[in-house]
Protein backbone atom coordinates (compact mmCIF):
# COMPACT_ATOMS: atom_id res chain seq x y z
CA UNK A 1 0.00 0.00 0.00
CA UNK A 2 1.47 3.11 -1.54
CA UNK A 3 5.04 1.40 -0.58
CA UNK A 4 3.95 0.90 3.16
CA UNK A 5 5.99 -2.23 4.68
CA UNK A 6 3.32 -5.30 4.86
CA UNK A 7 3.72 -5.04 8.42
CA UNK A 8 2.26 -1.56 9.19
CA UNK A 9 -1.00 -2.30 7.55
CA UNK A 10 -1.18 -6.06 9.24
CA UNK A 11 -0.60 -3.86 12.31
CA UNK A 12 -3.72 -1.85 11.40
CA UNK A 13 -5.67 -4.52 10.59
CA UNK A 14 -5.00 -5.93 13.65
CA UNK A 15 -6.68 -2.89 15.58
CA UNK A 16 -9.42 -2.14 13.01
CA UNK A 17 -12.89 -3.57 13.42
CA UNK A 18 -14.16 -2.93 10.34
CA UNK A 19 -13.67 -3.89 6.72
CA UNK A 20 -10.84 -2.86 4.97
CA UNK A 21 -10.44 -3.20 1.29
CA UNK A 22 -7.66 -3.04 -1.07
CA UNK A 23 -7.54 -2.94 -4.46
CA UNK A 24 -7.21 -6.81 -5.27
CA UNK A 25 -10.04 -7.11 -2.53
CA UNK A 26 -13.79 -8.63 -3.21
CA UNK A 27 -16.09 -5.30 -3.69
CA UNK A 28 -13.07 -3.10 -3.70
CA UNK A 29 -15.04 -1.90 -7.08
CA UNK A 30 -18.33 -1.03 -5.70
CA UNK A 31 -17.02 0.74 -2.46
CA UNK A 32 -15.11 2.99 -4.76
CA UNK A 33 -18.25 4.24 -6.91
CA UNK A 34 -19.84 7.35 -5.42
CA UNK A 35 -22.97 9.22 -6.56
CA UNK A 36 -21.38 10.85 -9.53
CA UNK A 37 -20.09 8.87 -12.13
CA UNK A 38 -17.82 11.15 -13.27
CA UNK A 39 -15.81 10.30 -10.61
CA UNK A 40 -12.81 7.20 -10.80
CA UNK A 41 -10.42 7.38 -8.15
CA UNK A 42 -8.29 4.12 -6.74
CA UNK A 43 -7.61 4.27 -3.16
CA UNK A 44 -5.39 2.12 -1.72
CA UNK A 45 -7.33 1.32 0.36
CA UNK A 46 -10.78 1.66 1.73
CA UNK A 47 -11.66 1.26 5.41
CA UNK A 48 -15.25 0.96 6.21
CA UNK A 49 -15.04 1.33 9.93
CA UNK A 50 -18.08 0.10 11.86
CA UNK A 51 -17.25 2.06 15.84
CA UNK A 52 -16.11 5.49 16.79
CA UNK A 53 -12.95 3.28 17.77
CA UNK A 54 -12.37 2.00 13.86
CA UNK A 55 -12.59 5.80 13.41
CA UNK A 56 -9.90 6.37 15.30
CA UNK A 57 -7.57 3.98 13.95
CA UNK A 58 -7.72 4.52 11.06
CA UNK A 59 -7.42 7.98 11.26
CA UNK A 60 -4.32 7.52 13.44
CA UNK A 61 -2.89 5.17 10.57
CA UNK A 62 -3.44 7.32 7.70
CA UNK A 63 -1.61 10.35 9.78
CA UNK A 64 1.33 8.50 11.07
CA UNK A 65 2.75 7.13 7.76
CA UNK A 66 1.76 10.41 5.53
CA UNK A 67 -1.38 9.03 4.06
CA UNK A 68 -3.64 11.27 2.13
CA UNK A 69 -7.06 10.75 3.45
CA UNK A 70 -10.26 10.81 2.56
CA UNK A 71 -13.81 10.91 4.44
CA UNK A 72 -17.09 9.31 2.97
CA UNK A 73 -19.89 9.33 4.39
CA UNK A 74 -23.05 9.19 1.73
CA UNK A 75 -20.93 9.62 -1.31
CA UNK A 76 -22.72 12.25 -3.00
CA UNK A 77 -20.69 15.05 -2.86
CA UNK A 78 -20.37 15.88 -6.57
CA UNK A 79 -16.29 16.93 -6.20
CA UNK A 80 -15.38 13.57 -5.18
CA UNK A 81 -13.83 14.72 -2.33
CA UNK A 82 -15.64 11.20 -0.47
CA UNK A 83 -12.55 9.47 -2.46
CA UNK A 84 -8.97 10.07 -2.89
CA UNK A 85 -6.25 8.10 -5.60
CA UNK A 86 -4.12 6.01 -3.50
CA UNK A 87 -4.37 7.06 0.39
CA UNK A 88 -6.76 6.05 2.94
CA UNK A 89 -10.23 6.32 2.58
CA UNK A 90 -12.40 6.38 5.76
CA UNK A 91 -15.48 5.26 5.21
CA UNK A 92 -18.66 5.55 7.57
CA UNK A 93 -21.27 4.14 5.09
CA UNK A 94 -21.93 1.20 7.43
CA UNK A 95 -22.76 3.23 10.35
CA UNK A 96 -26.09 4.10 10.36
CA UNK A 97 -27.24 3.73 13.81
CA UNK A 98 -30.17 6.37 15.61
CA UNK A 99 -31.37 7.17 19.17
CA UNK A 100 -34.25 8.35 18.65
CA UNK A 101 -36.16 9.82 21.83
CA UNK A 102 -39.91 11.60 20.93
CA UNK A 103 -40.49 13.13 24.11
CA UNK A 104 -37.08 14.86 24.41
CA UNK A 105 -37.43 16.11 20.56
CA UNK A 106 -33.42 14.75 20.14
CA UNK A 107 -32.11 12.19 17.87
CA UNK A 108 -28.74 10.83 17.78
CA UNK A 109 -27.88 9.48 14.44
CA UNK A 110 -24.48 8.17 12.99
CA UNK A 111 -22.96 9.46 10.65
CA UNK A 112 -23.28 6.75 7.93
CA UNK A 113 -26.43 7.88 7.44
CA UNK A 114 -28.41 9.42 4.89
CA UNK A 115 -31.26 11.43 4.86
CA UNK A 116 -33.84 8.90 4.60
CA UNK A 117 -32.14 6.79 7.33
CA UNK A 118 -32.96 9.71 9.30
CA UNK A 119 -36.37 10.52 7.96
CA UNK A 120 -37.55 7.40 8.35
CA UNK A 121 -36.40 7.65 12.13
CA UNK A 122 -38.42 10.89 12.94
CA UNK A 123 -41.21 11.77 10.51
CA UNK A 124 -43.29 8.36 11.59
CA UNK A 125 -43.37 10.86 14.61
CA UNK A 126 -44.09 14.04 13.07
CA UNK A 127 -40.72 15.04 13.86
CA UNK A 128 -38.02 16.29 11.70
CA UNK A 129 -34.79 18.06 10.62
CA UNK A 130 -35.23 20.26 7.67
CA UNK A 131 -32.29 18.48 5.37
CA UNK A 132 -32.24 18.38 1.75
CA UNK A 133 -33.97 17.15 -1.23
CA UNK A 134 -32.70 14.08 -2.12
CA UNK A 135 -33.16 10.89 0.39
CA UNK A 136 -30.10 9.33 -0.72
CA UNK A 137 -27.51 11.86 0.35
CA UNK A 138 -25.32 11.87 3.58
CA UNK A 139 -26.56 13.04 6.71
CA UNK A 140 -22.74 14.27 7.55
CA UNK A 141 -21.76 16.23 4.23
CA UNK A 142 -25.10 17.86 3.91
CA UNK A 143 -24.67 19.10 7.54
CA UNK A 144 -21.14 19.93 7.61
CA UNK A 145 -21.63 22.54 4.46
CA UNK A 146 -24.50 23.61 5.81
CA UNK A 147 -27.63 22.06 4.49
CA UNK A 148 -30.87 22.94 2.94
CA UNK A 149 -34.53 21.92 1.66
CA UNK A 150 -38.43 22.08 2.08
CA UNK A 151 -38.63 23.28 6.07
CA UNK A 152 -35.67 25.46 6.08
CA UNK A 153 -37.47 28.50 5.53
CA UNK A 154 -39.70 27.23 8.50
CA UNK A 155 -37.10 25.67 11.00
CA UNK A 156 -33.42 27.36 9.26
CA UNK A 157 -30.52 25.17 7.96
CA UNK A 158 -29.67 21.90 9.23
CA UNK A 159 -26.91 23.34 10.94
CA UNK A 160 -29.22 25.20 12.80
CA UNK A 161 -31.05 21.95 14.38
CA UNK A 162 -27.64 20.70 15.30
CA UNK A 163 -26.83 20.05 19.30
CA UNK A 164 -24.12 18.50 19.09
CA UNK A 165 -21.48 16.25 17.11
CA UNK A 166 -18.74 13.73 18.30
CA UNK A 167 -15.40 14.23 16.19
CA UNK A 168 -12.10 12.06 15.91
CA UNK A 169 -9.54 15.09 15.62
CA UNK A 170 -6.14 15.14 13.76
CA UNK A 171 -4.99 14.02 16.83
CA UNK A 172 -6.78 10.81 16.83
CA UNK A 173 -8.80 12.06 19.90
CA UNK A 174 -12.56 11.68 20.32
CA UNK A 175 -14.31 15.00 21.23
CA UNK A 176 -17.80 16.38 21.45
CA UNK A 177 -18.48 19.69 20.38
CA UNK A 178 -21.39 21.79 21.23
CA UNK A 179 -22.74 25.09 22.00
CA UNK A 180 -20.57 24.66 25.76
CA UNK A 181 -17.52 21.81 24.78
CA UNK A 182 -15.18 22.99 22.33
CA UNK A 183 -17.36 25.69 21.16
CA UNK A 184 -15.42 27.06 18.49
CA UNK A 185 -15.56 23.67 16.99
CA UNK A 186 -18.81 23.28 17.18
CA UNK A 187 -19.03 27.13 15.49
CA UNK A 188 -16.49 25.65 12.85
CA UNK A 189 -18.51 22.43 12.08
CA UNK A 190 -21.65 24.28 11.56
CA UNK A 191 -20.32 25.38 7.80
CA UNK A 192 -17.30 24.58 7.58
CA UNK A 193 -17.67 20.90 5.82
CA UNK A 194 -15.15 18.47 6.44
CA UNK A 195 -11.87 20.51 7.56
CA UNK A 196 -11.69 19.96 11.44
CA UNK A 197 -11.94 15.94 12.12
CA UNK A 198 -14.17 13.18 11.23
CA UNK A 199 -18.06 13.30 13.05
CA UNK A 200 -18.91 10.70 13.77
CA UNK A 201 -22.34 11.13 15.35
CA UNK A 202 -24.71 13.94 15.47
CA UNK A 203 -26.97 15.29 17.40
CA UNK A 204 -30.61 17.26 16.00
CA UNK A 205 -33.29 18.92 18.04
CA UNK A 206 -36.78 18.19 16.03
CA UNK A 207 -39.12 19.93 15.22
CA UNK A 208 -42.98 19.22 14.01
CA UNK A 209 -43.51 18.47 10.68
CA UNK A 210 -46.50 16.64 9.14
CA UNK A 211 -46.69 13.26 8.79
CA UNK A 212 -49.10 14.63 5.93
CA UNK A 213 -48.43 17.98 4.36
CA UNK A 214 -49.19 19.90 1.18
CA UNK A 215 -47.14 18.77 -1.57
CA UNK A 216 -46.64 18.85 -5.43
CA UNK A 217 -45.74 20.39 -8.62
CA UNK A 218 -47.05 22.51 -11.44
CA UNK A 219 -45.93 22.53 -14.59
CA UNK A 220 -45.69 25.23 -17.33
CA UNK A 221 -44.57 25.11 -20.79
CA UNK A 222 -41.23 26.65 -21.48
CA UNK A 223 -43.60 29.16 -23.73
CA UNK A 224 -44.69 30.57 -20.96
CA UNK A 225 -41.40 30.63 -18.85
CA UNK A 226 -40.74 34.31 -18.85
CA UNK A 227 -44.16 35.53 -17.68
CA UNK A 228 -44.06 32.44 -15.25
CA UNK A 229 -40.60 33.39 -13.10
CA UNK A 230 -41.62 36.85 -13.25
CA UNK A 231 -44.72 36.07 -11.32
CA UNK A 232 -42.47 33.61 -9.01
CA UNK A 233 -40.70 36.62 -7.93
CA UNK A 234 -43.46 38.61 -6.88
CA UNK A 235 -45.37 35.67 -5.38
CA UNK A 236 -41.98 34.59 -3.72
CA UNK A 237 -41.86 37.65 -1.65
CA UNK A 238 -44.71 37.84 0.08
CA UNK A 239 -44.98 34.19 0.78
CA UNK A 240 -44.89 33.11 4.72
CA UNK A 241 -41.88 30.47 6.18
CA UNK A 242 -44.68 27.62 5.85
CA UNK A 243 -44.56 27.91 2.50
CA UNK A 244 -41.54 26.70 0.02
CA UNK A 245 -41.52 26.62 -3.56
CA UNK A 246 -38.21 25.97 -5.42
CA UNK A 247 -38.42 26.26 -9.43
CA UNK A 248 -36.91 23.85 -11.95
CA UNK A 249 -36.31 24.57 -15.64
CA UNK A 250 -35.84 20.84 -17.06
CA UNK A 251 -37.64 18.21 -20.19
CA UNK A 252 -40.60 17.23 -18.62
CA UNK A 253 -39.88 13.26 -17.14
CA UNK A 254 -43.12 11.18 -18.19
CA UNK A 255 -44.54 11.73 -15.02
CA UNK A 256 -48.41 10.13 -15.29
CA UNK A 257 -50.22 13.38 -14.46
CA UNK A 258 -48.51 15.70 -17.77
CA UNK A 259 -49.98 14.44 -20.80
CA UNK A 260 -47.82 12.16 -23.24
CA UNK A 261 -46.62 15.08 -25.77
CA UNK A 262 -45.03 17.04 -23.20
CA UNK A 263 -42.85 14.51 -21.99
CA UNK A 264 -39.27 15.12 -23.21
CA UNK A 265 -40.57 19.12 -23.58
CA UNK A 266 -38.85 21.88 -22.15
CA UNK A 267 -40.71 23.16 -18.95
CA UNK A 268 -41.06 25.08 -15.62
CA UNK A 269 -41.73 23.66 -12.91
CA UNK A 270 -43.10 24.69 -9.30
CA UNK A 271 -42.40 22.64 -6.86
CA UNK A 272 -43.86 23.21 -3.47
CA UNK A 273 -44.02 22.38 -0.07
CA UNK A 274 -46.43 23.78 2.60
CA UNK A 275 -45.21 23.17 6.54
CA UNK A 276 -48.46 24.20 8.25
CA UNK A 277 -51.95 23.58 8.39
CA UNK A 278 -52.88 21.78 4.86
CA UNK A 279 -55.88 23.87 4.71
CA UNK A 280 -54.49 27.55 5.29
CA UNK A 281 -51.72 26.63 2.30
CA UNK A 282 -54.27 24.95 -0.27
CA UNK A 283 -55.99 28.81 -0.38
CA UNK A 284 -51.98 30.58 -0.29
CA UNK A 285 -50.91 28.03 -2.97
CA UNK A 286 -54.22 28.86 -5.73
CA UNK A 287 -52.24 31.77 -7.44
CA UNK A 288 -49.39 29.21 -8.19
CA UNK A 289 -51.70 27.55 -10.76
CA UNK A 290 -53.18 31.28 -12.70
CA UNK A 291 -49.44 32.05 -13.70
CA UNK A 292 -50.48 30.79 -17.06
CA UNK A 293 -51.93 27.71 -18.54
CA UNK A 294 -50.25 24.76 -16.69
CA UNK A 295 -49.75 21.57 -18.78
CA UNK A 296 -50.18 19.91 -15.40
CA UNK A 297 -50.38 19.65 -11.33
CA UNK A 298 -50.37 17.60 -9.38
CA UNK A 299 -50.62 19.16 -5.50
CA UNK A 300 -52.21 17.22 -2.48
CA UNK A 301 -51.58 16.38 0.70
CA UNK A 302 -49.41 13.44 0.97
CA UNK A 303 -47.03 11.78 3.93
CA UNK A 304 -44.11 14.18 4.14
CA UNK A 305 -42.04 11.09 3.67
CA UNK A 306 -43.11 10.75 0.14
CA UNK A 307 -42.83 14.57 -0.75
CA UNK A 308 -38.63 13.55 0.82
CA UNK A 309 -38.41 10.87 -1.52
CA UNK A 310 -40.48 12.58 -4.54
CA UNK A 311 -36.81 13.49 -6.71
CA UNK A 312 -34.92 10.49 -5.40
CA UNK A 313 -36.14 8.60 -9.56
CA UNK A 314 -34.42 11.95 -11.29
CA UNK A 315 -31.73 11.72 -8.79
CA UNK A 316 -30.32 8.34 -9.15
CA UNK A 317 -26.82 7.26 -8.68
CA UNK A 318 -24.38 6.12 -11.53
CA UNK A 319 -24.94 9.00 -14.30
CA UNK A 320 -22.80 11.86 -15.29
CA UNK A 321 -23.15 15.16 -12.92
CA UNK A 322 -21.36 18.60 -13.40
CA UNK A 323 -22.46 21.39 -11.43
CA UNK A 324 -22.06 25.30 -11.13
CA UNK A 325 -24.10 27.12 -8.70
CA UNK A 326 -24.45 30.78 -7.87
CA UNK A 327 -26.83 32.81 -4.54
CA UNK A 328 -29.51 35.58 -5.78
CA UNK A 329 -30.36 38.23 -3.51
CA UNK A 330 -32.83 39.00 -5.65
CA UNK A 331 -34.25 37.65 -9.10
CA UNK A 332 -33.17 40.10 -11.78
CA UNK A 333 -35.37 40.32 -15.47
CA UNK A 334 -31.57 39.97 -16.95
CA UNK A 335 -31.33 36.47 -15.21
CA UNK A 336 -34.59 35.52 -16.37
CA UNK A 337 -33.68 35.78 -20.00
CA UNK A 338 -30.72 34.18 -19.18
CA UNK A 339 -32.73 31.10 -17.73
CA UNK A 340 -35.39 31.23 -20.85
CA UNK A 341 -32.18 30.53 -23.35
CA UNK A 342 -30.68 28.15 -21.29
CA UNK A 343 -34.11 25.85 -21.17
CA UNK A 344 -34.29 26.68 -25.01
CA UNK A 345 -30.60 25.08 -25.25
CA UNK A 346 -30.71 22.09 -22.86
CA UNK A 347 -28.53 19.30 -24.25
CA UNK A 348 -29.94 16.10 -22.48
CA UNK A 349 -32.85 14.94 -20.88
CA UNK A 350 -31.88 15.45 -17.34
CA UNK A 351 -30.00 18.85 -17.19
CA UNK A 352 -31.90 21.16 -15.13
CA UNK A 353 -31.62 24.22 -13.33
CA UNK A 354 -32.93 24.08 -9.70
CA UNK A 355 -33.54 27.50 -7.92
CA UNK A 356 -34.18 26.87 -4.55
CA UNK A 357 -36.15 29.85 -2.42
CA UNK A 358 -34.19 30.18 1.12
CA UNK A 359 -34.53 33.25 3.18
CA UNK A 360 -36.60 32.66 5.88
CA UNK A 361 -35.45 31.02 9.01
CA UNK A 362 -32.13 30.57 7.05
CA UNK A 363 -31.36 34.43 7.27
CA UNK A 364 -32.70 35.67 10.44
CA UNK A 365 -29.85 33.88 12.68
CA UNK A 366 -26.87 36.32 12.66
CA UNK A 367 -24.43 35.95 10.05
CA UNK A 368 -21.56 35.08 12.03
CA UNK A 369 -23.78 32.60 14.49
CA UNK A 370 -22.11 29.41 12.57
CA UNK A 371 -19.36 29.03 9.80
CA UNK A 372 -21.93 28.87 6.92
CA UNK A 373 -21.35 32.17 4.93
CA UNK A 374 -24.49 32.71 2.75
CA UNK A 375 -27.29 33.29 5.38
CA UNK A 376 -28.02 36.41 3.25
CA UNK A 377 -28.68 34.80 0.30
CA UNK A 378 -32.83 34.22 -0.89
CA UNK A 379 -32.51 32.09 -3.90
CA UNK A 380 -29.58 29.42 -4.57
CA UNK A 381 -28.95 28.19 -8.47
CA UNK A 382 -27.71 25.02 -9.22
CA UNK A 383 -27.33 24.03 -12.51
CA UNK A 384 -26.89 20.52 -13.05
CA UNK A 385 -25.98 19.19 -15.79
CA UNK A 386 -26.13 15.31 -15.90
CA UNK A 387 -26.35 13.15 -18.49
CA UNK A 388 -25.61 9.70 -19.11
CA UNK A 389 -22.61 8.81 -22.34
CA UNK A 390 -18.88 10.12 -21.90
CA UNK A 391 -19.49 11.24 -25.33
CA UNK A 392 -21.55 14.12 -24.02
CA UNK A 393 -19.31 15.50 -21.54
CA UNK A 394 -17.98 18.65 -23.29
CA UNK A 395 -21.66 19.57 -24.51
CA UNK A 396 -23.49 19.44 -21.31
CA UNK A 397 -20.25 20.46 -19.07
CA UNK A 398 -19.89 23.50 -21.73
CA UNK A 399 -23.96 24.06 -21.53
CA UNK A 400 -23.52 24.04 -17.66
CA UNK A 401 -20.57 26.99 -17.81
CA UNK A 402 -21.99 29.11 -20.50
CA UNK A 403 -25.24 29.47 -18.06
CA UNK A 404 -22.65 30.28 -15.08
CA UNK A 405 -20.98 32.86 -16.60
CA UNK A 406 -24.12 34.23 -18.21
CA UNK A 407 -26.09 34.18 -14.99
CA UNK A 408 -22.80 35.92 -12.84
CA UNK A 409 -23.82 39.35 -13.31
CA UNK A 410 -27.25 39.06 -11.92
CA UNK A 411 -25.49 36.97 -8.46
CA UNK A 412 -23.86 37.60 -5.06
CA UNK A 413 -20.65 36.27 -5.98
CA UNK A 414 -21.19 33.76 -2.82
CA UNK A 415 -21.33 29.94 -3.41
CA UNK A 416 -22.83 26.95 -1.22
CA UNK A 417 -19.71 25.09 -0.14
CA UNK A 418 -22.04 21.83 -1.15
CA UNK A 419 -22.42 22.85 -4.56
CA UNK A 420 -19.21 23.48 -5.38
CA UNK A 421 -17.23 20.92 -7.91
CA UNK A 422 -13.45 19.99 -7.51
CA UNK A 423 -11.71 22.80 -9.58
CA UNK A 424 -13.92 25.28 -7.78
CA UNK A 425 -11.77 25.72 -4.76
CA UNK A 426 -10.54 29.58 -5.63
CA UNK A 427 -14.52 30.69 -4.49
CA UNK A 428 -13.81 29.59 -0.86
CA UNK A 429 -13.37 33.00 0.41
CA UNK A 430 -16.26 34.19 -1.02
CA UNK A 431 -18.17 31.08 0.19
CA UNK A 432 -17.20 31.63 3.70
CA UNK A 433 -16.72 35.87 3.30
CA UNK A 434 -15.92 37.68 6.76
CA UNK A 435 -15.97 33.90 8.36
CA UNK A 436 -13.24 32.90 5.93
CA UNK A 437 -9.96 33.74 8.73
CA UNK A 438 -12.02 32.79 11.86
CA UNK A 439 -12.40 29.17 10.27
CA UNK A 440 -8.40 29.33 9.55
CA UNK A 441 -7.76 30.21 13.26
CA UNK A 442 -9.96 26.50 13.94
CA UNK A 443 -8.28 24.67 11.39
CA UNK A 444 -5.04 25.93 12.73
CA UNK A 445 -5.91 24.60 16.00
CA UNK A 446 -7.73 21.45 15.20
CA UNK A 447 -5.74 20.06 12.55
CA UNK A 448 -2.48 22.08 12.10
CA UNK A 449 -0.51 19.15 9.23
CA UNK A 450 -4.13 19.56 7.42
CA UNK A 451 -4.65 15.80 7.57
CA UNK A 452 -8.33 16.85 6.65
CA UNK A 453 -7.82 18.08 3.16
CA UNK A 454 -9.75 15.95 0.37
CA UNK A 455 -12.52 18.47 0.53
CA UNK A 456 -13.31 22.04 0.10
CA UNK A 457 -10.32 23.05 2.04
CA UNK A 458 -9.15 25.60 4.57
CA UNK A 459 -5.62 25.66 5.04
CA UNK A 460 -4.34 25.92 8.57
CA UNK A 461 -1.96 29.54 8.93
C1 LIG B 1 -28.73 14.36 -5.72
C2 LIG B 1 -28.26 15.37 -4.72
C3 LIG B 1 -29.17 16.21 -4.11
C4 LIG B 1 -28.74 17.15 -3.18
N1 LIG B 1 -29.66 17.96 -2.58
C5 LIG B 1 -29.27 18.83 -1.62
C6 LIG B 1 -30.21 19.60 -0.91
O1 LIG B 1 -31.41 19.53 -1.15
N2 LIG B 1 -29.76 20.44 0.06
C7 LIG B 1 -28.44 20.54 0.38
O2 LIG B 1 -28.11 21.29 1.29
N3 LIG B 1 -27.51 19.83 -0.29
C8 LIG B 1 -27.90 18.97 -1.27
N4 LIG B 1 -26.96 18.23 -1.95
C9 LIG B 1 -25.53 18.50 -1.72
C10 LIG B 1 -25.02 17.69 -0.54
O3 LIG B 1 -25.26 18.43 0.63
C11 LIG B 1 -23.51 17.44 -0.69
O4 LIG B 1 -23.29 16.68 -1.84
C12 LIG B 1 -22.92 16.73 0.51
O5 LIG B 1 -21.51 16.83 0.48
C13 LIG B 1 -23.31 15.27 0.56
O6 LIG B 1 -22.90 14.65 1.73
P1 LIG B 1 -22.49 13.11 1.70
O7 LIG B 1 -22.22 12.69 3.09
O8 LIG B 1 -23.47 12.35 0.91
O9 LIG B 1 -21.18 13.21 0.84
P2 LIG B 1 -19.66 12.60 0.85
O10 LIG B 1 -19.32 12.68 -0.57
O11 LIG B 1 -19.66 11.27 1.52
O12 LIG B 1 -18.93 13.61 1.71
C14 LIG B 1 -18.65 14.89 1.24
C15 LIG B 1 -17.57 15.54 2.04
O13 LIG B 1 -18.07 15.88 3.32
C16 LIG B 1 -17.09 15.65 4.30
N5 LIG B 1 -17.58 14.58 5.18
C17 LIG B 1 -18.48 13.62 4.87
N6 LIG B 1 -18.72 12.88 5.94
C18 LIG B 1 -17.97 13.37 6.93
C19 LIG B 1 -17.80 13.03 8.29
N7 LIG B 1 -18.47 12.02 8.83
N8 LIG B 1 -16.92 13.74 9.05
C20 LIG B 1 -16.24 14.77 8.49
N9 LIG B 1 -16.37 15.14 7.22
C21 LIG B 1 -17.22 14.45 6.45
C22 LIG B 1 -15.84 15.22 3.60
O14 LIG B 1 -15.05 16.36 3.33
C23 LIG B 1 -16.38 14.66 2.32
O15 LIG B 1 -15.45 14.74 1.28
C24 LIG B 1 -27.37 17.27 -2.86
C25 LIG B 1 -26.46 16.42 -3.47
C26 LIG B 1 -26.89 15.50 -4.40
C27 LIG B 1 -25.89 14.63 -5.10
Amino acid sequence: MTGLPATKLNEFRGKFEGELLLPDSAGYDEARQIWNAMIDKRPAAIARCTTTADVVQAVNFARDNNLVLAVRSGGHNIAGSALCDGGLVVDLSRMKGTQMSPTTRRITIEAGATLGDLDAATLPHGLAVPVGINSTTGVAGLTLGGGFGWLSRKYGLTIDSLESAEVVTAAGKVVRASATEHPELFWALRGGGGNFGVVTRFEFRLNPAGPDLLSGLVVYPAAEAMAVLRQYREFAKTAPDDLTVWVVMRKAPPLPFLPTEAHGQPVVVLALLYAGDPKRGEALIEPLKQFGTPVGAHVGVQPFAAWQQAFDPLLTPGARNYWKSHNFAALDDGLFEVLVTALDTLPSPQCEIFIAHLGGATSRLPADSTAYGQRAAEFTMNVHGRWEAATDDTRCIGWSRDLFAAAAPFATGGVYINFMTEEEQGRLREAYGSQYDRLVRVKTQYDPGNLFRTNQNIAPA
